[in-house]
């Protein structure tokens, strides 16, 4: 809820000065409670600088903006939370409602300060949008994720509500909107970090707006029953206190009110009346220590009979959020259900403040007991605090924790994906849909075009773009996170390097099966099928797919072929082999060699490598003439096929004078030759010359030599030449 242009009533500036230092000396009145002087001057400049930038806006109801932001310090200061947090909370609308930008309130108030606001001010970014169960969950662990810091969560908890006590002056249909949202994220977000205090009353808040009617008749049939329930209440509440000090345990007991949504809850889930729910008592015991907690438990249940099956021991096993208690509960007076909570002033405070109980029971002795108890999570990191007394160190922890190894995105329908953390679009993509995966061929981030290996992160808004006769890229593999992208890449890779190391198998040998002036149709299926058998291939196709791959030579399949129709020698005098035709776009089964990078128009040599298939070098390539010889039976006779119809990958380097614009030159020159950048680096030193560092797409050789042609026309170039590493 944002500042909105309200006229300032009839208030002068005067009285809201006046209003604005009556406000100060409370907060410091406060803060004196439990911070050191120095922090209370650093959220006092907060307090006069918020005042001063929220200057003139008000709030729908009519009130200055500024009593929003101290009103959510206020809560925190509830909490006892630190300086840092409260100066956030002071100033967490200001960078979106004023000119101020986070970079000012950094070097104002400290980075910690303007991370907190960062953080607050991303977590109203994002909009809750499906009202699914699941989806509610993910958004909800997307919240905690986001939020660096603990005190992020604290602070839009705090705001959140704020709103909500302020909802009344809202339109009803903003107001049930965000009153159902409160319901389905925020409160459980408190819940689950232990904030009972602030779970209950934002259920109650959002209950009156999102079922204005049904809160009434709630409320009303309450208050109408308190009369008689007030005789009830004292009478067991004598009862129990009486037994205890007959038992002589020491012990604080109260009546609880029930919370009106808990009753609703109640009468719903249950399908119970309204008599029904409200006929049920409930009472809290404090005690000292864990073992007087069983005590009771068993003095209770001499005085009462318990209802089999309602005790719960949550001391033994602590609720998630680190909730401990035991739970009974018992037949009372007049045969009424009476529910009993009983457990230690330690439990007591982490059942009412959770995690916010690290800072408000800092000092207090009795931690060192609770941390044995609690809940894991919780427990660990009050270890921590006690361990180290470093705050820093116990959010370290803290941040960890709500971070699970997962991170949350949108997709363009507003639904959310849980990913493993470091998950790429390509992961995104097979997560949505395998077919989905196979096509994609780009993205977008945020609306903006991205590469495919960029690292997702929380809250991000992905649309994969596809096309039909897209395949997925073996380095794809290098990136991905999920398990079935992976699995998904290699099933399809696999299936398509067999279909493609086939037919170049197919092509391989039926060259060379040519001096033994055979076709392949020619061969006999009994002399193929012979050929198969002994050698312990499963089909002809393996054994194609085998020859493509290089795992076998195909002058050997083919010599074997021949004697087995001629059962002889083949001819004395083998005629030459007909050059393999090289398109370029065989796919995995032909690899245009990365040391030399050949394009249609170099003369070229094959080598069968093996488990690659066919690798096409320069036919001067250093590489192969070095180690070749001893490997000259692997080498094939290839040359390019005319108008292989792609585009090939050269690599020039340029050597011109170090003056401005001379990029600019070039690359008009290039793309006016009709070719592609795919990459460009330069040197950087600062001498009269520089070199520069293109990686080209070319149709063939000739292309590349208008390319560079047209490029040595540019007067500041010295010098032109192809690079092969
Ligand atoms: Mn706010």
């Amino acid at each position: 809820m944002h500042a909105a242009a309200f006229p300032p009533g009839s208030q002068t500036p005067q009285f809201y000065e006046s209003e604005q230092r009556l406000q100060l000396e409370k907060l410091r009145e406060l803060l004196a409670t439990y911070l050191k002087p120095e922090d209370i001057e650093r959220v006092a400049a907060a307090f006069l600088f918020s005042a001063e930038a929220h200057k003139g806006q008000f709030r729908i109801s009519g009130d200055p903006y500024f009593s929003h932001p101290l009103a959510v310090a206020g809560i925190l200061t509830g909490w006892h939370l630190d300086a840092q947090a409260l100066m956030a909370a002071l100033l967490h609308d200001v960078t979106e409602d004023t000119e101020i930008t986070n970079k000012e309130i950094g070097e104002r108030f400290g980075k910690v300060t303007a991370e907190l606001v960062d953080g607050v001010s991303k977590l109203d970014k994002i909009e809750f949008q499906s009202v699914e169960d699941a989806q509610a969950e993910n958004f909800r662990k997307m919240l905690l994720a986001m939020a660096r810091d603990v005190r992020v969560i604290l602070i839009k908890l705090a705001d959140r509500l704020h709103n909500m006590r302020t909802l009344d002056t809202l339109r009803p249909d903003k107001r049930r909107r965000i009153a159902r949202e409160t319901l389905d994220i925020y409160a459980p977000i408190a819940n689950r970090l232990g904030l009972n205090n602030l779970y209950r009353e934002l259920q109650e808040l959002a209950f009156r707006h999102v079922w204005p009617m049904r809160y009434r008749v709630l409320a009303k049939a309450i208050k109408a029953a308190r009369g008689n329930r007030r005789e009830v209440v004292s009478k067991i509440l004598t009862g129990i206190k009486a037994r205890l000090a007959e038992a002589k345990i020491e012990a604080e007991v109260m009546g609880r009110e029930k919370h009106l949504f808990g009753i609703y809850r109640k009468m719903r889930g249950k399908s119970l009346s309204f008599s029904q729910v409200l006929d049920i008592y409930g009472f809290r015991v404090i005690v000292r220590d864990v073992p007087t907690c069983y005590l009771v438990l068993g003095a209770l249940h001499a005085l009462y009979k318990p209802v089999p099956g309602k005790f719960k021991d949550y001391i033994a096993i602590p609720k998630g959020n680190g909730y401990q208690s035991l739970h009974t509960t018992l037949i009372g007076p007049y045969g009424t259900p009476v529910e009993v909570q009983i457990r230690t002033t330690e439990m007591h405070h982490v059942a009412e403040a959770g995690v916010a109980a690290h800072w408000l029971y800092k000092d207090d002795k009795s931690l060192s007991e609770l941390q044995q108890r609690t809940h894991k999570w919780l427990q660990s990191l009050l270890e921590l605090q006690s361990a180290s007394g470093d705050s820093a160190e116990f959010l370290e922890h803290l941040k960890i924790d709500l971070f699970p190894g997962e991170v949350y995105v949108f997709t363009p329908k507003g639904k959310i994906l849980p990913l493993p953390r470091g998950s790429t679009p390509v992961d995104f993509a097979y997560a949505v849909h395998t077919d989905i995966g196979n096509r994609c061929i780009a993205c977008r981030i945020n609306h903006d075009l991205m590469p495919l290996r960029t690292e997702l992160r929380n809250g991000d808004q992905v649309e994969i773009i596809t096309a039909t006769h897209a395949n997925p890229n073996p380095a794809w593999l290098g990136y991905v996170k999920t398990g079935k992208a992976r699995s998904q890449i290699r099933h399809f890779l696999k299936t398509m390097q067999h279909e493609e190391s086939a037919a170049l198998g197919e092509r391989l040998l039926a060259q060379a099966l040519r001096p033994f002036e055979i076709s392949p149709v020619e061969v006999p299926d009994a002399v193929w099928e012979k050929f198969v058998l002994e050698c312990g291939a499963k089909s002809r196709k393996e054994v194609l797919t085998d020859v493509g791959l290089g795992k076998r030579l195909p002058a050997i399949v083919a010599r074997r072929l021949a004697e087995g129709i001629e059962k002889g020698a083949p001819s004395a005098e083998p005629k030459p082999q007909n050059p393999i035709l090289i398109r370029g776009t065989e796919g995995m089964a032909v690899q245009l060699a990365h040391c030399c990078r050949p394009i249609p128009g170099d003369p070229i040599v094959g080598v069968i490598k093996k488990g690659q298939g066919l690798v096409v070098h320069l036919a001067d390539c250093p590489s192969i003439s070095v180690r070749g010889r001893a490997e000259r039976n692997k080498w094939v006779d290839v040359e390019w096929e005319r108008d292989g119809g792609r585009l090939f990958e050269a690599a020039i380097k340029i050597e011109a004078e170090n003056r401005r614009g001379v990029l600019a030159k070039v690359a008009s020159e290039i793309a006016d030759a009709g070719s592609n950048i795919q990459h460009v680096t330069m040197d950087d030193e600062h001498g009269i010359y520089t070199a520069l560092y293109f990686t080209l797409q070319v149709s063939n050789r000739v292309h590349l030599a208008r390319i560079l042609r047209a490029l040595r026309h540019i007067p500041e170039v010295v010098r032109i030449s192809r690079m092969r590493e």
